[in-house]
């Protein structure tokens, strides 16, 4: 079976999509990666940085661009933010594939650049935790959201709303958490009520129209 792991820091677990922020010459030849300027690390020159990332962005195991986005706890002040975001979701959008978002407290930026912009790329919400009725300002855009081991938490928001969430937009991850995505698979599968197979196509499938670069 190939429960694919949208997204994790953990190097060289098949079947996943590693974060190689800062690891990019530790990779296995066939791992699939995202790459991308986190905005915790936006200080100086990250035009520079970004050019530098920029050019592994058409190897075909670079399958997204993340974890990139918004965070008003932590990071450089929100115009570098911004600006970083808009660059990096021009280049997801250029390039057909998704843009893997960090978002902690800064929905209403995202809704403001979603608003704003005529043409923006297939987003992934990693981690999703928050509200329902905020998923629900996300679905007339082209939003998908990732849950992770929060779904363990029955009374958690991403239980919640993984119950609601459209199937054509759930994806699953382990992000930086010790447990194994099995676990969040299975995890899912009761909450959806379908077989862990089932969950396993329907992701596979989810990410195949949402990208030019596909699964098999
Ligand atoms: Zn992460």
């Amino acid at each position: 079976m190939k429960l694919f792991d949208i997204h994790t820091h953990r190097l060289n677990i098949p079947n996943s999509l590693f974060n190689a922020e800062r690891d990019i010459n530790s990779l296995s030849p066939n791992q699939y990666f995202s790459i991308g300027l986190h905005p915790w690390y936006l200080y100086d020159k990250w035009e520079e940085k970004w050019s530098e990332f920029r050019n592994y962005v058409t190897n075909q195991n670079c399958l997204a661009i993340g974890e990139v986005g918004f965070d008003r706890l932590r990071g450089p002040e929100l115009s570098i933010q911004n600006a970083a975001f808009e660059e990096q979701a021009n280049t997801a959008k250029t390039e057909e594939i998704p843009l893997i978002l960090h978002c902690v407290k800064g929905h209403d930026l995202l809704l403001e650049y979603l608003k704003n912009t005529s043409s923006h790329p297939q987003i992934i919400w990693h981690g999703w935790n928050l509200k329902t009725h905020l998923a629900e300002q996300l679905l007339p855009f082209s939003v998908n959201f990732s849950f992770g081991e929060k779904i363990l938490d029955s009374k958690s928001n991403a239980s919640q709303w993984l119950k609601n969430c459209p199937k054509e937009r759930i994806f699953l991850e382990t992000d930086n958490s010790e447990k194994e995505i099995d676990q969040i698979y299975q995890a899912a599968s009761l909450i959806l009520g379908l077989s862990v197979e089932d969950l396993e196509r329907q992701v596979i499938q989810n990410w195949n129209r949402i990208s030019s670069k596909k699964l098999k």
